[in-house]
């Protein structure tokens, strides 16, 4: 048993330090969640390099300016160390007993872990014994727990999983159309990833309709660098896009999303490419990356207002898978209530929103130009009064949903 089995936060603490650890980067806040306020936010990228740097940015009262350290960090624990340090400089160090627990985001939960929950030895090993279904991932997250244990042994830890949202999955829609044996000998499922998005995003879409979340039947596009649909009916995912990996669904800033498995043994036989290379090339070279070249739709819009073809025809194939996956999901959920973009390019791209709603209006389906043209940081409608379907834009925020979730279970 771990020091921190069972632990709760100390009486009155309200702070919360949300970690997300990649594989060289390590982002952080840290939240007050009496008032679900941000105090401070920062990134350090390229663990292990020389070129290591950490952007540190106080958020409380309005914000303050970002500081930044440059030079090597050699890994994780110096960066949490780095991190702890720029925030003892705000008055808010890690000792402080402001600090109810640290939670963190942790990419695959696989079947056990439909909840959030605190971090034993126990559950430690079974978020190791996951990694062959989430090798680029739950390493990284695994260091920033250790990490943050060794930091701060006697603090209540958190883990709040990608796929935790999408355990509801109805077994039809979870499992793939293969051999039962050989997928369950080696887990072969689909899980779903941006599961804490697509909660916090329908719950809010829900709230901004003045419904209930068990009323109320979403259509949530997850629209990233990675991205993912999904389906929930009141408030219960039915369907995501992303499975086993990331990679399946949605054309993606460098991954393919959906294609016929078979062009993987085409690669292989005949391009003579191997399984790493092949990886790479699908979650890497491939989606707009690949298509175009730029997996930035600003400067996707850029090109193509400069006329560019490819550019058009990467924006175009985008686009197309995102009308298929919403036409199937409204056909899964049977009633929709509402279709919401959000993440970097959802929350921000009016044509990407224009263009994925056109021609839907069989389905009830419309966007208002001006409405779907102001840029806005709050939940907003932009379909017409008169659409059957509300259509509305709601920014993510995966670190409060984190945060919120975290709390909720160690607040005494
Ligand atoms: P995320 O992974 O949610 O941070 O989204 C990152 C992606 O959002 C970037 O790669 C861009 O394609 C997109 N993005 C960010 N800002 C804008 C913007 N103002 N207009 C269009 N796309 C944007």
């Amino acid at each position: 048993m771990t020091t921190t089995e069972g632990a709760a936060a100390s009486r009155g603490a309200s702070r919360v330090l949300v970690l997300n650890s990649g594989s060289s980067s390590l982002k952080y806040q840290l939240l007050d969640m009496r008032d679900r306020t941000r105090l401070a936010s920062g990134l350090v990228e390229r663990i292990g390099e020389e070129t290591s740097r950490l952007v540190h940015t106080p958020q409380a009262g309005g914000g303050g300016e970002s500081r930044e350290r440059n030079g090597r960090i050699p890994d994780h624990d110096a960066a949490l160390r780095a991190a702890a340090e720029e925030l003892a400089a705000d008055g808010l160090g890690l000792d402080s007993p402001e600090l109810a627990a640290i939670g963190h985001r942790v990419v695959h939960g696989g079947l056990r872990f439909t909840e959030p929950t605190v971090i034993t030895d126990e559950v430690l090993k079974e978020i190791e014994r996951l990694v062959p279904v989430a090798p680029l991932h739950n390493p990284a997250n695994i260091t920033g727990i250790r990490t943050a244990q060794a930091l701060r042994p006697d603090l209540p830890q958190v883990a709040v999983f990608d796929t935790a949202f999408h355990t509801t999955m109805p077994e039809y829609a979870a499992r793939y159309a293969i051999d039962v044996e050989t997928a369950d000998a080696h887990r072969i499922r689909r899980y779903g990833f941006h599961g804490t998005s697509h909660a916090y995003v329908s719950r809010r879409t829900a709230e901004l309709l003045d419904k209930a979340p068990e009323d109320v039947n979403v259509i949530v596009l997850h629209l990233g660098n990675g991205a993912s649909a999904s389906a929930v009916a009141g408030g219960r995912c039915v369907e995501t896009s992303m499975g086993l990996t990331p990679l399946e669904g949605l054309v993606m800033g460098t991954r393919s999303g959906d294609i016929d498995p078979a062009v993987t043994f085409h690669l292989k036989r005949v391009a003579g490419m191997s399984a790493d290379e092949i990886d790479v090339l699908l979650n890497k070279k491939s989606g707009l990356v690949g298509l175009c070249g730029d997996n930035d739709m600003r400067e996707i819009r850029r090109r193509i207002d400069e006329g560019d073809e490819r550019a058009a025809l990467a924006f175009d194939i985008y686009v197309h898978r995102l009308k298929k996956y919403i036409g199937a999901y409204s056909a899964v959920l049977g009633r929709v209530d509402a279709v919401v973009f959000t993440a970097g390019v959802g929350e921000n791209s009016a044509p990407v929103r224009e263009a994925a709603i056109a021609g839907l209006e069989e389905l009830g389906l419309a966007v208002d130009a001006d409405l779907n043209a102001v840029r806005s940081g709050e939940p907003r409608l932009i379909s017409p009064n008169y659409a059957r379907v509300a259509v509305a834009v709601v920014p993510t925020d995966e670190e409060l949903e984190i945060a919120g979730q975290t709390f909720a279970l160690v607040d005494n």
